[in-house]
């Protein structure tokens, strides 16, 4: 029997496998249902286990938080995670690169 995707509720899935990736760090091809008419993928309890322990063997489990914007001065800042910090091993009074794309603000440190 096919299953309808419940995504978009036109397409049928079918076995395939996608890449995993998370925060820019790739995890690995695992084993989903693909739907043929939106591209949706879903990955079963166990896959969907392995890539949650993978994600925290590599530590960024987690990585992405909520952070408060606050006043400094005439501008904003915005508190960067511990977690990230070590995670990019940033460094107070390293240069980084700062531009909107769309709604988000992209931050980059140099390395
Ligand atoms: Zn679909």
């Amino acid at each position: 029997m096919k299953m309808k995707c419940p995504i978009c509720g036109k397409g049928t899935l079918k076995k395939g496998k996608i890449k995993e990736e998370m925060f820019g760090v790739y995890l690995g091809e695992f084993p989903a249902e693909i739907c043929n008419n939106c591209n949706e993928s879903f990955t079963d309890e166990k896959t969907t286990q392995a890539i949650t322990n993978l994600a925290k063997e590599k530590g960024i489990w987690g990585l992405g938080k909520k952070t408060k914007i606050t006043k400094a001065g005439n501008s904003l800042a915005v508190r960067i995670p511990k977690d990230i910090v070590n995670f990019l091993k940033l460094k107070e009074g390293k240069e980084a690169y700062i531009h909107p794309e769309a709604n988000k603000i992209i931050i980059e440190a140099e390395s």
